[in-house]
């Protein structure tokens, strides 16, 4: 695998040469994590709490990547760790997922910063500020910079509470059932339906992946849990009941959730009442078809939309077809806020990460690298 160029020729990390003393993870997208069951099993895991339950959340519902119990050690947001010659600092960062640092790495007077994936548009600006105050006596000698955005338009600025305006609007007009389809992982969008509903006098309805991360990220957010107190009421899907059983965890869910399941039929049977969250491997459920008048508010990459579980459902020719909704907001930092956070930072020394257009970066600052993988870089 490594001699195809599929895992990264890093020595140790995947073959039984001397370990790295540590994986690092920022956040639990796939794109950073779906290494990690491929990485030896003696190098520990460093990250959030809220990592490690996303990571935990989509390894049981999404196929993703769950970090290993023995091998998970806690970040904390600026409590600094010592992982060998290394001291290292998270800082949470606003990004489409819960949980997320960016990392601060000292050793022998240098300091890097890794930014992880952010954006300043989230519903928490007060992150990004927080990282910019505490750097300003800790200058940087090398920072590793995301660049998701450069090359695309930035278009509008939407914030997350923009989002959630417009999700309200959308409720607010219409007369069937509302349907919610996002990644139930970025919690500050599950959020802003779960306020939307609110707002709205609607019901809102998890299925069981957005209730799991409601029950996971409880203890550390003043979010709805569904079963305590509140009337939030949680669909099982049929596939994903299936699965469960597979993996003999049905009952987990049962034992959580079951006091406040709704089934399908109450849902049909008033579907104005409800803002639901929604997947295509749900559509199988409603053996009658969607109610008349469904919507779903498409809170993804609309790319998503090209698969053919969707345009089936979109299909005009279709009864009842689905009215679909795209309102959604980057995770990924705008490009004019990458200039912004990287001047204020002001390290000595840039190199972009996380990109496909690494020499933007080359001409809206003087201080850009492009390493190639593998090549050592001296910092002096
Ligand atoms: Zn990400």
């Amino acid at each position: 695998m490594q001699a195809s160029g599929f895992l990264p020729g890093v020595t140790g990390l995947f073959d039984d040469q001397t370990s790295p003393d540590a994986i690092l993870l920022s956040h639990a997208h796939l794109d950073h994590t779906g290494l990690l069951d491929r990485t030896s099993t003696d190098i520990p895991v460093y990250a959030t709490v809220g990592t490690s339950k996303m990571a935990l959340a989509g390894a049981l519902f999404a196929n993703q990547v769950a970090i290993p119990r023995e091998r998970f050690r806690k970040l904390v947001p600026e409590q600094p760790v010592v992982i060998g010659d290394f001291t290292v600092t998270p800082f949470s960062v606003d990004h489409s997922i819960f949980d997320c640092v960016a990392l601060l790495i000292e050793a022998g007077g240098k300091r890097i910063l890794y930014s992880g994936d952010l954006r300043l548009h989230g519903r928490k600006p007060g992150m990004h500020r927080r990282l910019v105050e505490v750097l300003r006596d800790r200058p940087i000698d090398l920072m590793l910079m995301e660049g998701t955005h450069f090359g695309l338009p930035d278009g509008k600025r939407t914030t997350e509470y923009d989002l959630e305006n417009a999700i309200v609007d959308e409720v607010s007009k219409a007369s069937g059932i509302v349907f919610a389809s996002f990644s139930p992982q970025h919690v500050d969008r599950l959020v802003g339906f779960i306020r939307a509903a609110k707002r709205t006098g609607r019901i809102f309805v998890p299925d069981l992946y957005a209730a799991f991360v409601l029950h996971l990220v409880g203890s550390q957010l003043a979010v709805p849990v569904p079963g305590r107190d509140n009337d939030l009421r949680v669909y099982f899907p049929n596939s994903m009941m299936e699965s469960a059983e597979r993996k003999g965890i049905s009952q987990k869910f049962t034992d959580l959730f079951e006091k406040c399941r709704i089934e399908i039929d109450e849902i049909v049977s008033t579907p104005e009442k409800f803002l639901m969250v929604f997947r295509p491997s749900m559509f199988p459920d409603f053996t009658m078809g969607f109610p008349e008048n469904s919507s779903c508010i498409f809170s993804s990459w609309e790319g998503y939309l090209e698969r053919p579980e969707w345009k089936s459902l979109i299909d005009p020719a279709r009864k009842n077809p689905l009215h679909l909704i795209p309102l959604h907001t980057s995770g990924h930092i705008l490009s004019q806020d990458i200039v912004r956070l990287v001047n204020a930072i002001a390290p000595q020394r840039l190199v972009p990460v996380h990109t496909f257009e690494p020499h933007e970066f080359q001409r809206q600052f003087s201080n850009v690298i492009l390493p190639q993988d593998g090549e050592k870089m001296t910092l002096s």
